[in-house]
């Protein structure tokens, strides 16, 4: 019997091991490898800080998989043997016969000297807690949302959340100003200029600034530091560098772009039997741009991997490819959300647009994750 070994119980690696067993039930070992015990959406985040719901409402334990016969493993992934289709698993050594890369993107704060000692890092779930109570108790000021560097998980999320924070000081009548930088040129290179313009527009309509090309150099105490100038702060939320994790470094897998550079249509990585999805892949778009790092795309990569592997076990040939068609939802405030959609890999230019906002797009957005959970976890 063939052995698929998935490295990371995320979005991308759920969906390789749960289409694997649905296609092939036993006749496929799989194990799936994770130290955490959960899966949760990104969005979590938003409304965790925000006081609209909670981290460990949307938690699923992802040992519920094993109830359809994965073999998942709670254990940290110490090293990856790419040409031997081998990983070491809490110092075991676990062989395949082929292997999937899920392990998603690592967070990097110390790249930004006083990030960590000055800024709340919005994006790391264990920092949520403390984000929400200073934002809670935040009495009015400058409150500034840092983008510290491109690319980054979900580009629309640090925009959200300045127009969940927005909604919440309205209701509870805190005075704020609120601005966000970014280091990118735009605030959503993925989108058109038009489309850019929307957004910005929306924001500072309801007076949250905005700022491209600030690329921080470091952050002091109620100061993020720019070459050309300094932006003053009383509370500042901030979304760290990314980069792929540590083990994906060192394993040889990484390219010139420091991230994975696969096959955009079968996930295949230069090693034979290597497979790499979600967010530690590098794919570049027809325009030039990247393909953003969207939880829909890592499942969509993983369902592409499975279905594959599926008909390769069996001596068909494969013929499922990642169709880079799909998006990722933008909550704007007052019930409702926008959507940012469309093919990516469309070829001469993704086709991608933004949608007006809309409560059906909430109720979507929603959905997408109750979704997730009976989907995988019955
Ligand atoms: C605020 C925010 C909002 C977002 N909103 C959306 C949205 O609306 N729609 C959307 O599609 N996407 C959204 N995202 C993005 C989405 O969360 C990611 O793109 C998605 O999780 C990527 O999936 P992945 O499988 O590549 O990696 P992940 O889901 O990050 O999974 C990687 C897994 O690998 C594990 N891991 C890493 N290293 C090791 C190791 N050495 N040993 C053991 N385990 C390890 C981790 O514990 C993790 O579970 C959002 C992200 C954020 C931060």
């Amino acid at each position: 019997m063939k052995r698929v070994l998935i490295l990371g119980g995320g979005f991308g690696g759920i969906a390789t091991a749960h289409r694997l067993k649905q296609k092939l039930g036993n006749d496929v070992e799989v194990i799936l490898v994770d130290r955490r015990p959960y899966f949760m959406v990104g969005f979590r985040k938003s409304w965790a800080l925000t006081g609209e719901s909670t981290l460990e409402a949307g938690q699923k334990p992802i040992d519920s998989l094993s109830k359809i016969g994965v073999d998942v493993r709670r254990a940290t992934i110490e090293a990856i043997q790419p040409q031997e289709k081998s990983a070491i698993v809490d110092g075991e050594r676990i062989q395949a016969d082929v292997l999937v890369v899920a392990l998603g993107a690592e967070l990097n704060p110390s790249a930004v000297p006083g990030f960590a000692e000055h800024a709340y890092n919005v994006y790391d779930p264990n920092d949520i807690p403390r984000a929400e109570k200073a934002l809670s108790e935040f009495k009015g000021g400058r409150l500034v949302i840092g983008i510290f560097g491109a690319p980054y998980k979900c580009p629309p999320a640090p925009l959200e959340m300045a127009m969940l924070i927005h909604d919440k000081f309205k209701k509870s009548g805190v005075e704020a100003s609120i601005e966000v930088f970014t280091p990118q040129p735009v605030t959503l290179p993925i989108l058109s200029q038009a489309s850019c313009d929307a957004v910005d527009g929306r924001l500072s309509e309801i007076g949250i600034q905005t700022y491209g090309h600030h690329k921080a150099l470091s952050v002091e105490a109620g100061e993020v530091v720019f070459e050309k100038r300094r932006i003053g702060f009383d509370l500042l939320l901030g979304v760290p560098p990314h980069r792929a994790p540590a083990v994906v470094r060192e394993s040889g897998l990484t390219g010139e772009s420091g991230w994975v550079e696969i096959n955009p249509r079968t996930c295949e990585t230069s090693f034979e039997g290597v497979c790499a999805i979600g967010d530690l892949t590098h794919v570049v778009l027809a325009n030039k741009k990247t393909l953003p790092k969207a939880g829909l795309f890592a499942e969509l990569m993983g369902e592409t991997v499975a279905e594959r592997l599926a008909d390769v076990f069996v001596g068909k040939e494969p013929t499922a490819q990642f169709s880079g068609e799909g998006g990722c939802y933008f909550e704007v405030g007052n019930g409702e959300a926008m959507m940012i959609k469309g093919n990516f890999l469309a070829d001469p230019a993704p086709t991608v647009e933004l949608t007006e906002s809309s409560k059906e797009f909430y109720d979507q957005k929603v959905k997408f994750e109750t979704d997730r959970w009976t989907k995988w976890f019955g």
